[in-house]
């Protein structure tokens, strides 16, 4: 399907592309990487009047480091983020997590700005702001990581807000580990996990509606940061999502195997020099696992053999929830 018809504009500099979204209200879209946005006007889910690209904003492409953060500009791409020796130097685990987001075209053209802004219930970044404690920049303040992600889809974004950056703390020790679905590599269920100045977070994507912070597993860790300490830990199902590719069980199970992984890997993160290389198997370590290891009653088996954007959505359990997200840009 065609989408339906709009404005195209190309601001070269972020106060015009403010000024644009100014005028034209929240019937504008802001484009960043389009891997998410361009199959939504596709399937006439978003109907805006304006499409904004920032595509080219220098200044929103940077990654830099600020005192003791990682500084990251919206519109910097998961493989520049892989590739940066100043990001796999500050946070090994962060370029680690880009590493593993899609495939090699998404990670060319997905931006952090679009993926936090998007705030799919399944996406990795969301975990890594959360889990290290990130704050996010906009055009008009500062957002802390607890503020930012408000439910599927939902952010504190307003409508005339741009993510100009995110600002990462370096942590004393981070990993973060995910189950991903075999077609599109999305988080069935991933943990990022970090000793932060502010003590320990665990931050868990693709379990519930939106990413979430587990106390249980905080204050396990807090007092005894290795991956034993998450054994006596129990995560209900309640609230998890249930869905083809997992069930609530299943994902409560998952985000226990995910997060000893993930205690592992900060483990093993904070004996190797800054900036090896990041991509380290975790998909395949993660099938496996799953396998030998099964819920009654999982549905881990049910493997969605297209990797169309367009037929996941509408096979998810999330697609009414983006439904009603992009209808508000329709009316
Ligand atoms: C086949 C496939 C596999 C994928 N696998 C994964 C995966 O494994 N893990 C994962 O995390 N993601 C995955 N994604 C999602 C991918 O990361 C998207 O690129 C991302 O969700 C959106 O980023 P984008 O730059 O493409 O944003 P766009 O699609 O351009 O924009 C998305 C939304 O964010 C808004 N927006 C964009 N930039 C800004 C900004 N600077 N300020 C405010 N609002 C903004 C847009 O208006 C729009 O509402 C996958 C996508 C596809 C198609």
């Amino acid at each position: 399907m065609y989408p339906a018809s709009f404005e195209y504009l190309a601001p070269s500099g972020l106060d015009e592309a403010i000024e644009m979204l100014r005028l034209h209200g929240d019937d504008a879209k802001l484009l960043a990487g389009g891997h998410t946005l361009i199959p939504t006007l596709k399937q006439r889910l978003a109907q805006p009047s304006d499409i904004i690209d920032l595509g080219a904003i220098a200044e929103l492409k940077q990654i830099r480091t600020e005192g003791d953060r990682l500084i990251i500009g919206a519109l910097t791409t998961y493989s520049e983020v892989v590739e940066s020796e100043t990001a796999r130097t500050a946070i090994p685990a962060l370029a680690q997590l880009a590493s593993h987001i899609g495939d090699s075209q998404v990670r060319n053209r997905g931006t952090i700005g679009g993926s936090i802004a998007n705030n799919d219930p399944a996406s990795d970044y969301p975990a890594a702001v959360l889990g290290l404690n990130a704050t996010v920049r906009t055009n008009q303040r500062e957002i802390a990581a607890d503020d930012f992600f408000l439910g599927m889809f939902e952010t504190a974004l307003e409508d005339d807000e741009i993510v100009v950056s995110v600002s990462f703390p370096k942590p004393a020790k981070a990993g973060y580990m995910k189950f991903p679905n075999p077609a599109s590599r999305y988080a069935i269920v991933g943990v990022m996990v970090a000793q932060t100045g502010g003590g320990v977070r665990v931050a868990v994507t693709g379990a519930g509606p939106c990413v979430f912070r587990s106390q249980d597993l905080e204050s396990a860790l807090a007092g005894n940061f290795s991956a034993s300490a998450v054994d006596g830990v129990t995560i209900s199902a309640d609230g998890l999502n249930s869905d083809i590719h997992a069930s609530a069980e299943y994902r409560a199970h998952l985000v226990k195997v995910m997060a000893k992984r993930a205690v592992e890997a900060a483990a093993w993160r904070s004996q190797r020099s800054p900036g090896a290389s990041p991509r380290i198997p975790i998909a395949a370590a993660t099938m496996d696992s799953a396998r030998a290891a099964p819920v009654s009653g999982s549905g881990a088996t049910e493997i969605v053999t297209t990797s169309s954007l367009a037929a996941r959505m509408i096979a998810s359990a999330r697609c009414e929830g983006m439904v009603a997200h992009f209808s508000r840009w329709s009316k």
